[in-house]
Formats: C-alpha cells, sequence, structure tokens
C-alpha cells in the first residue's frame, strides 16, 4: 500500500469497526497494530498452547459474551456473519445464584425469565421487558449514536423517556428494590453493574446494569463460534476485501502534526507513514498527552487527562475443566454468564473494598462458560471457564505477590456455589491487572472500560469536555477507542461514530 488515505492506530472492536467505515466510503486505510502477532485488542482469542493451559482449549483474553450483537447499527451494518461470524446461544443467558441455593435467572424466552423470578418479581419483569422490546431500538439509538444526538432522543416518547430517566436517574440498588421482592431477583441488576465500575450505592449508576439486563432477553449474550476474536477477524477480513490493510507490530509512538493539522503517524521503529486523518483507537490519556506534540493540545486538557479518572481493574482467571461445573443451581448449569454476589450488601461490600484498594475477601464475579454453547472451545470433553473480579489496579506488596492467593480465593468462592468446582480443575492461567496491560496498552492498571464509568465520566464529559464528539484539538486526529462515547463494550460505536466524524470533516 502506498501512503493510506487514513490510519487507524489499534486493531480494537473500535479501532476495526471506524476502519471498515472509512473503507465503506472510498478511503484506503491502514490499521497499525502495536500486538506482534494478534488483532482484536480487548477482543481476541487464544489458544491454550499459547496460554500455557491445554492446547486445543480456546481462551477470551478479554471480552467473551455480546449482548450488542443485534442491536449495534456498527454491527448491523458491518453483516459480520457475511464473513464468516457465526454466534452461539446458551439456554439460559445470566445465572445469578447465592451459595443458599437460590437462583435468579434471565432467558431470551421471557416465560423462563418470568419462571425463575416467581410471582411478582416474574411479573414484574414482564411487564418491564415488554415495554423495553418496544422501546429499545430507539433507547439504544439514542443511547449510541453521537452526542447530542437530539435527533435520536426526539424520536423517544415523552413516555419512554419520562421512564428511562427514572431508571437512569436511580443508584442500581434502589431500581432493584423498587422492582423486585426477593433477594435473588434484587442482586440481578446491581451485580451486572459491577461488570464496570458501578456500585450499588453509586449516584445514577442503575442505566448499564438496566442495560445488560436487558440486552440479555433480547440479544443474548452472544457466544461467538471459536472465540471472541472471531468476530474482530471477521471485521479485518472485511477490511482487506476492501483494499484495507492491518500491520501488526507496529506500535505508533507519535503523531507528527503541521501546522494543527495531523500530517503522519511515527512508528516505535522510526518509520513514518504519511495521513491525514488518523484515528486513535488508544487511551484519551496516551493520545493526548503522549502521541499529540505538547504544545498541539491545550494545557486545560492535558491537565484533566492527567486527572483522567481510571475504572478499577480488572482480575482475570481462565481454566481447563475435566467436565462442566457442578453448579448447585440447575439453572446455572445452563447459563452462558454466572455471577458471583449473594445480595445487595455484598454487593455493596465488595464495592467499598476494591474502591477502597483492598483486595476483595468475597470476591465478585462475572463466570462464563463459553464452551457450554460452543464445543469448539476445548476438545476431548474439556470444557473452559473464563472468569473475571474487579480490583483495585495495584495492590501492597504487587500483584506479582498477592496473584495465587487471590486466585485461590476465587476458586473458593465458586467451590461454595459448585462444590466438587476445585476437583475439575485441568489448568489455570492467571491473568492480573499488570498482565492486561502489557498485551493491550489500553488497559491501563486493568481498567477494561476505557476509564470510569461513573456517571462524571460520560457522556459530554467522556473523555473531557468539550472534546466529546471525537473530535481533538488537531485537525484530522480523531479518538476512537471506548475512552470515547458511547464507552465500553464489543458494539464497535465509538469507531464508528468517530469514522463518521472523520467523514464529514473530509
Ligand atoms: C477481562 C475483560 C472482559 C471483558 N468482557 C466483555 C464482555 O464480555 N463483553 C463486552 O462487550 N465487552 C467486554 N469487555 C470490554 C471490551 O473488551 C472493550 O470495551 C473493547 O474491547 C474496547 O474496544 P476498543 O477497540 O476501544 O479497545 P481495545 O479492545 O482495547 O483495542 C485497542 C487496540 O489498540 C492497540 N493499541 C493501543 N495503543 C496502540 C499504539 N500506540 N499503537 C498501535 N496499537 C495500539 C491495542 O494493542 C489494542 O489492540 C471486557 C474487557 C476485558 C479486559
Amino acid at each position: 500500500m502506498t501512503d493510506p488515505d487514513a490510519i487507524v492506530i489499534g486493531a480494537g472492536p473500535n479501532g476495526l469497526a471506524a476502519a471498515n467505515r472509512l473503507a465503506d466510503a472510498g478511503l484506503t486505510v491502514l490499521v497499525c497494530e502495536q500486538h506482534p502477532t494478534r488483532i482484536g485488542g480487548a477482543c481476541a482469542t487464544e489458544d491454550g498452547a499459547e496460554a500455557g493451559t491445554r492446547a486445543g482449549c480456546k481462551h477470551d483474553v478479554g471480552a467473551a459474551f455480546f449482548p450488542f450483537n443485534k442491536a449495534s447499527p456498527a454491527f448491523n451494518a458491518l453483516e459480520l456473519q457475511k464473513w464468516g461470524l457465526e454466534f452461539a446461544w446458551a439456554e439460559v443467558e445470566s445465572c445469578h445464584p447465592a451459595p443458599d441455593g437460590s437462583s435468579a435467572a434471565i432467558s431470551r424466552d421471557d416465560d423462563a425469565t418470568a419462571q425463575s423470578l416467581g410471582g411478582r418479581d416474574g411479573d414484574a419483569w414482564r411487564r418491564l421487558i415488554a415495554w423495553h422490546r418496544l422501546a429499545e431500538p430507539k433507547l439504544i439509538d439514542a443511547l449510541l449514536s453521537p452526542l447530542p444526538g437530539i435527533a435520536s432522543k426526539l424520536k423517544l416518547l415523552p413516555i419512554d423517556l419520562f421512564r428511562f430517566a427514572r431508571i437512569a436517574l436511580s443508584t442500581s440498588g434502589g431500581f432493584s428494590r423498587r422492582l423486585f421482592r426477593s433477594e435473588a431477583a434484587r442482586r440481578i441488576v446491581p451485580g451486572l453493574g459491577l461488570h464496570v465500575d458501578i456500585g450499588p450505592d453509586d449516584l445514577f449508576g442503575a442505566a448499564l446494569g438496566y442495560f445488560l439486563a436487558t440486552t440479555a432477553a433480547t440479544g443474548g449474550n452472544a457466544i461467538p463460534v471459536g472465540g471472541a476474536g472471531a468476530i474482530t477477524a471477521a471485521m479485518a477480513r472485511r477490511l482487506e476485501s476492501k483494499g484495507g490493510a492491518v500491520r501488526l507490530g507496529a506500535s505508533v509512538a507519535r503523531i507528527a502534526v503541521e501546522g494543527k493539522q495531523a500530517r503522519a503517524v511515527v512508528l516505535a521503529d522510526g518509520t513514518e507513514i504519511a495521513a491525514r486523518t488518523i484515528l486513535a483507537d488508544t487511551g484519551a490519556p496516551a493520545l493526548f498527552n503522549r502521541l499529540l506534540p505538547a504544545d498541539a493540545v491545550p494545557g486545560r486538557v492535558r491537565r484533566a487527562m492527567t486527572r483522567f479518572t481510571r475504572g478499577w481493574g480488572a482480575f482475570k482467571v481462565d481454566w481447563v475443566l475435566d467436565g462442566p461445573v457442578p453448579w448447585k443451581s440447575g439453572e446455572a448449569r445452563r447459563a452462558a454468564v454466572v455471577h458471583a454476589g449473594d445480595d445487595i450488601d455484598d454487593l455493596a461490600r465488595f464495592t467499598a473494598e476494591a474502591r477502597g484498594g483492598a483486595i476483595p475477601s468475597n470476591p465478585y464475579l462475572v463466570i462464563g462458560q463459553q464452551s457450554l454453547a460452543d464445543p469448539t472451545r476445548a476438545p476431548d470433553g474439556l470444557q473452559t471457564l473464563w472468569a473475571y473480579s474487579r480490583v483495585p489496579p495495584q495492590v501492597e506488596g504487587g500483584w506479582a505477590t498477592r496473584r495465587e492467593a487471590f486466585a485461590d480465593t476465587i476458586d473458593a468462592r465458586i467451590e461454595g456455589l459448585a462444590p466438587g468446582f476445585r476437583q475439575r480443575i485441568v489448568a489455570r492461567r492467571i491473568v492480573a491487572p499488570p498482565d492486561l496491560e502489557a498485551f493491550d496498552p489500553n488497559l491501563v492498571g486493568g481498567d477494561l472500560g476505557g476509564g470510569s464509568n461513573h456517571w462524571s465520566n460520560q457522556l459530554i464529559f467522556r473523555p473531557v469536555f468539550p472534546y466529546f464528539r471525537y473530535a481533538t484539538p488537531v485537525r484530522g486526529v480523531f479518538l476512537a477507542s471506548s475512552y470515547a462515547h458511547p464507552g465500553a463494550g464489543v458494539h464497535g460505536m465509538c469507531g464508528w461514530n468517530a469514522a463518521g466524524a472523520a467523514l464529514r470533516r473530509l
């Protein structure tokens, strides 16, 4: 490829969504990815041989479940199924068991969910999800489109707007207590909110848990056949078919600027590649304070980036098991994702510990059972298991000295919900916050959300006012990663919207 029209820095799902949209508009696009062997960023898969577990087992390095598979405008436009992407679904989407044997679960079948929640809670779910199914296309459009997105918000009926505002203004604990009677049902939404750094008592914290609960029912926690990397691989294949290219081992060290206009990227090995349109699927602080020249960025923005609020770290464990997890809960045995979090108080305690810098004593867990729905993940009757907890990015003594003990605590928590679990373990691999950052520099301190998801870091504050519409102070440079609106998750919309902004500028 001669000098491309546009360069995308980073081949994560947002970078690849951006690259595809630019290529669709007729631009020649080069994606520079720092990882030496793999695309996908935090949406990738590695073989057990590489991960040090069992050859032939497939472990998702980050994202594993894709509730936006049907709702994301970017995914719908890209039609990745035509590029080889196939999804599988488990029978139950999200299960929330407790050691006392109680359990509550969301399925794509609303009757099954109502039955799991039981009585009045089941009826409350039926009413909520019936409304949500009608409002979802407009809500998702309003949520994922570039800000201020007045047109998309105007499509919402006043009653929809009122209902959604009432949810979004609640804490996740408050919303759950208002909606449900049983502790089992009440732990669902706050448990889902903790996928990022939103605790049950956090102001305006209910929206994310609400969306993860409802999209589990509408789109399901879709499981890509072959691994999460199948999503980014399909995006790359599509890009290449349009004349675009991905270059591995191409770490961008800086962006060259001339008269406030982007001129080129300079790789760590000194190679310079000219382009006047550059989209960064990188961290916002990395873009504003490292890649761009200091004199091209206002001092106020640089200072804001030094104070940028990061999310907590993630501590991940991959296992190979010699059979399925022997959950006490029958629903958990059929679930794509199982959450460990006994009740709202337990989740609040966990939040206080993680936020206070302590290693959680009873770690909240998101546990993925991809191989139940996708047998390609593990050969010979084996099963894979994937889980993460949220932790402080740094701990006393460093993660190197604490990781084994904390992974044992995680094993013990699962054992409490599934007696006999530990005997099924064939191999275990620990991925502590520094390991996440080592393979993907966007995951600073293991932060999986592109910065905190607290309300003060959202909408027009993401990543910093007034640069919430992807453009930066340098002409031709756009922020395309989850550090931009609408934030974390594999929906591709940060990159998609950034490419839209770049095309409008062109
Ligand atoms: C443990 C974990 C579990 C998760 N679970 C889920 C889930 O189940 N579902 C879900 O939807 N989301 C999940 N997420 C979040 C999701 O993975 C991210 O929100 C998403 O990957 C963000 O996409 P992105 O393209 O913005 O960034 P990334 O995926 O981080 O990709 C950024 C890319 O840019 C590259 N890069 C950065 N700087 C440079 C540079 N200077 N030069 C060249 N290349 C560079 C990186 O190497 C990387 O490949 C999870 C994340 C983690 C870590």
